[in-house]
């Protein structure tokens, strides 16, 4: 295994927070933070309605742009939604799906979350994976059982090209805004279970090229011993997102793996 053949990434969920004038006043505080960082990748997946002005904000920087979900179907009747075509007009280049909140408040299911991820692909978007047990899951020794089904169906009809633009996130449901991480040993178990699975499907080329990142509470205290794990390759950030210093703190640990 070589961690080296990938380049971290740190990805920021800002949820449902900030307004469009308070998102480029984040962004103002953040692009010179991160300015020098060159052998990590930044992404900020903002709330739909903040993706316009943070696009333009961070043309020219090092930040790239994108948002928390996507439609799997091109157009029509489906109040509230969002479709990938839509992204890229806008230059969002990236999008979550599958976030744990999405499966728990707004009942998306591993069949939905898969449809999604093909549109995503398909549009060519980079798209986040996301995939996590819960706690009960845990506790009964389903963590395995759970994270790698998740990840199979999610996986479904994406194609070996595709995968280059597949990222996958762990993030245990328990360790999601609760200030609970996982420790840096359960964060690497599951994260080299889904890479093994990747590998199982499209092979070892695949598997080694494609990022697995951790989720779930990771902030500036604990995300250095997070990201040197060998197959924890970045971060998906909430909290600490909104908090440019803690966020540059993390892709600046980022920055220093290898
Ligand atoms: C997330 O929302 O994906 C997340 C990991 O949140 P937090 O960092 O706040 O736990």
């Amino acid at each position: 295994m070589n961690k080296s053949l990938r380049k971290p990434l740190i990805v920021g969920n800002w949820k449902m927070n900030k307004t469009p004038h308070e998102c480029v006043e984040l962004l103002d505080e953040l692009i010179p933070m991160v300015a020098e960082v060159d052998r990590t990748d930044i992404i900020v997946c903002v709330p739909y309605v903040d993706l316009c002005a943070a696009v333009e904000k961070t043309r020219g920087t090092n930040i790239k742009v994108g948002a928390q979900n996507v439609h799997s179907a091109p157009k029509g009747s489906f109040t509230g939604e969002i479709s990938a075509e839509m992204l890229l007009e806008i230059g969002a280049k990236s999008v979550i799906v599958g976030h744990s909140e999405r499966r728990t408040y707004f009942g998306e299911t591993n069949e939905t979350v898969n449809l999604r991820a093909r549109a995503a692909l398909d549009a060519g978007l980079k798209t986040i994976i996301c995939v996590g047990e819960t706690l009960a899951e845990r506790d009964a020794d389903t963590t395995e059982e759970v994270v790698g089904f998740q990840t199979k169906i999610a996986l479904q009809s994406v194609s070996a090209e595709q995968m280059a633009n597949v990222v996958i996130a762990y993030e245990p449901v328990w360790a999601i805004g609760t200030g609970r991480n996982a420790t840096t040993a359960q964060a690497q178990e599951v994260c080299a279970k889904i890479r093994s699975i990747i590998r199982k499907i499209y092979g070892e080329y695949i598997s080694e090229h494609t990022n697995i990142l951790y989720g779930g509470s990771m902030n500036a205290a604990n995300c250095a011993d997070l990201l040197n794990e060998p197959d924890i390759d970045g971060g998906l950030i909430g909290g600490a997102s909104l908090k440019p210093v803690d966020f540059t703190v993390i892709v600046k640990a980022a920055d220093d793996v290898n």
